[in-house]
């Protein structure tokens, strides 16, 4: 996207560490787009009342004007929100990823030096997740064990089809299309062409689960071949472009730690890329320093990776990272690389003068702890 003077951007503040990390990260997003562009472009954050502040002030968790305003917008920033506790209540996250379709959850894993990483060669980390995001064990149809539902479900796999399945399990369906398999590998490919990154690994556990993971693989192979062709080259075979590749789950868990050079932008379903995204994320720093993006045709919602904190919420504890970098994502994707490049180094000045958030101190050797808002301050003063 060509560079806009102002971008709006609407905001959900969130709950527990939510307001705290807003406090202490969003003056270095505005500072970094200031200096990127000497003022001429700017962020306009319009706030959206969510979660517990929206409870407060509306008697909704997501109120109808947060959810009106969020249906006409292509940007969005949100802390973490929790789940309201009680029955009958989904995910608030789950429920706006799927009010928005927001199909693609992105999460770059990108490691900064200083930072002790459990695994030997923690610099050849850079990697990008594509996690499917509104299909597989995450749909929510489930019955409980002995329910009249499941009873009735398991007679009709038994009696009908045949299944061998016993009559006391609770059951859950796993489902996953072709489309929905088709639009999430398909931004992981269009985004490797754009960056220039080497290769899409399709990560599936379609040796066990052989029409719906192996859909996935099937389906992510035959995209490929239809739509990039001499822009994809499978793996093994010749020509050129980005190669596109499969791995089995189990063994992709294995390689990532061993030999991560070898993989750039991994493209999986729901169940492994919520595992692997977090896997990841522990070999760079974990939850605090961890971006992320849920993203659908139109709405890119950016977001922490990381959850309300609840323990150490309102403490001046958490650390704004995982805020930032995401606000890093977001001018990248609305082309204003110059600040995105700005906060980046800015982060790597940071850690390396080694004064950091609890949760990194733990993982840099030497360092001392600061508090959160302390920690933005350096953020932005090491712009
Ligand atoms: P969590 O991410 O809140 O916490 C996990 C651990 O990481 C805790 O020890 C926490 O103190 C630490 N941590 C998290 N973020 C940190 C930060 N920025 N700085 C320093 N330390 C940090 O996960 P949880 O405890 O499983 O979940 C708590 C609540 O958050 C739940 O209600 C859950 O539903 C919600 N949640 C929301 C989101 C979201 O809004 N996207 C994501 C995950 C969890």
């Amino acid at each position: 996207e060509d560079p806009l003077a102002t971008r709006t951007v609407y905001y959900i503040e969130g709950d527990g560490i939510g307001p705290e990390v807003w406090k202490a990260g969003r003056p270095v997003l505005n500072k970094a787009v200031e200096m990127a562009y000497n003022g001429a472009n700017t962020l306009d954050w319009q706030e959206l009342l969510a979660g517990e502040k929206g409870f407060a002030e509306t008697g909704e968790h997501l109120p109808k004007a947060t959810m009106e305003a969020l249906a006409g917008a292509d940007l969005a920033m949100k802390g973490p929100l929790n789940t309201p506790v009680g029955k009958g209540f989904r995910s608030l996250n789950v429920t706006l990823r799927q009010v928005f379709d927001l199909y693609a959850c992105i999460r770059p894993i990108k490691y900064f030096k200083g930072i002790e990483s459990p695994v030997k060669r923690p610099d050849l980390v850079d990697m990008v997740v594509f996690r499917e995001n509104t299909e597989d064990v995450y749909a929510g149809i489930e019955y409980q064990s002995g329910s009249p539902e499941a009873k009735k479900l398991i007679e009709f796999l038994v009696d009908e089809l045949g299944a061998n399945l016993d009559p006391t399990a609770s059951v859950g369906i796993k489902p996953i299309t072709p489309a929905g398999s088709k639009r999430l590998v398909k931004k992981a490919i269009d985004f490797a062409i754009a960056e220039g990154r080497p290769s899409v690994t399709l990560v599936h556990k379609g040796n066990i689960m052989k029409t719906t993971e192996g859909g996935f693989r099937a389906w992510g192979y035959e995209l490929a071949e239809q739509e990039y062709a001499g822009k994809v080259v499978r793996e093994g075979e010749d020509g050129s472009g980005v190669i596109i590749k499969d791995r089995i789950a189990d063994a992709m868990f294995q390689n990532v730690l061993m030999y991560p050079e070898q993989y750039s932008v991994i493209a999986t379903t729901n169940l492994n890329g919520d595992y692997i995204s977090d896997a990841l994320a522990a070999q760079v720093g974990g939850l605090g320093l961890a971006p992320g993006v849920n993203m659908g045709d139109k709405l890119a919602f950016f977001e922490p990776t990381h959850g309300t904190a609840p323990t150490i919420a309102g403490k001046d504890m958490a650390n704004p990272g995982s805020l930032v970098l995401s606000g890093a994502m977001m001018l990248e994707h609305i082309g204003w690389h110059e600040a995105a490049a700005l906060i980046h180094a800015s982060v790597e000045k940071t850690l390396a003068a080694k004064k950091v958030t609890v949760d990194l101190a733990a993982q840099i050797n030497g360092s001392t702890r600061v508090g959160c808002q302390e920690f933005g301050e350096l953020l932005l003063a090491n712009l």
